[in-house]
């Protein structure tokens, strides 16, 4: 957050503040759940997701990419240089490099012990939050998702994570998927998500609450009616 306020204090657009502040928790490998030092799939990969969105309805995408740290910031050149939405897998990599973005190893060795001693069970039981899956009672899953509004009254959104901890190889979940892991509307709204993403990608998540709050629903509202739509 401060490194966002940062930004929008100086007058820049939200996009760029959004960038700025997931790409906090991107370069920290404490942070095991998103970027540099997240956790691996089952094979040992560390595969990204991400996305980004301003408030023209543009947006950018990555899923599945392997050893670029700033996923946030790659789906944002897929916004800005190219006339697509969402890079995946090997593709998204090889423009990344064409992007001057540096390949590097994400997985450091607190992720790597970690993935092998649940490699002796390879159990793999995606929970709520509050059923934690992982030794110690630590979370399998932590995305980081930000929205804000700039001094123009513009808004912008980012989403980013590895993923859930030990999924399948080739698994993607709902962050990097527009309208699921995150959708910005400047005329109503935005919404990002964290949380199991097959649950959100079913209901189209952070569109749902953008649709709900055009409707007139409350933010708080909306994302009830999001969560009690899953919960049926
Ligand atoms: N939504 C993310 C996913 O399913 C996980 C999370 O929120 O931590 O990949």
């Amino acid at each position: 957050n401060e490194a966002a306020w940062h930004l929008l204090q100086q007058g820049r657009r939200a996009v760029d503040a959004v960038e700025a502040g997931v790409r906090v928790p991107e370069a920290d490998p404490e942070n095991q759940t998103v970027g540099y030092g997240g956790r691996p799939d089952r094979d040992g990969r560390v595969t990204l997701d991400a996305c980004i969105m301003d408030e023209h309805y543009r947006c950018g995408s990555v899923a599945g990419m392997e050893h670029i740290m700033h996923a946030v910031s790659v789906a944002r050149q897929v916004m800005e240089k190219t006339p697509h939405v969402m890079l995946v897998g090997d593709g998204a990599l090889q423009f990344a490099l064409a992007n001057g973005f540096t390949k590097q190893r994400l997985l450091t060795a607190k992720s790597e012990a970690e993935w092998k001693e649940w490699l002796k069970t390879s159990e793999y039981k995606p929970q709520r939050n509050v059923e934690n899956m992982l030794p110690g009672g630590k979370h399998n899953h932590d995305t980081i998702g930000m929205l804000a509004m700039d001094a123009a009254g513009n808004m912008g959104g980012a989403c980013t994570t590895s993923g859930m901890a030990y999924k399948l190889h080739g698994r993607v979940g709902d962050s990097p998927i527009i309208g699921a892991g995150l959708y910005v509307d400047n005329e109503v709204g935005a919404a990002t998500s964290s949380g199991v993403g097959e649950e959100v990608i079913r209901i189209v998540g952070s569109h749902l609450v953008v649709e709900l709050m055009r409707m007139g629903l409350k933010p708080e509202e909306a994302c009830r009616k999001a969560v009690e739509r899953i919960a049926r």
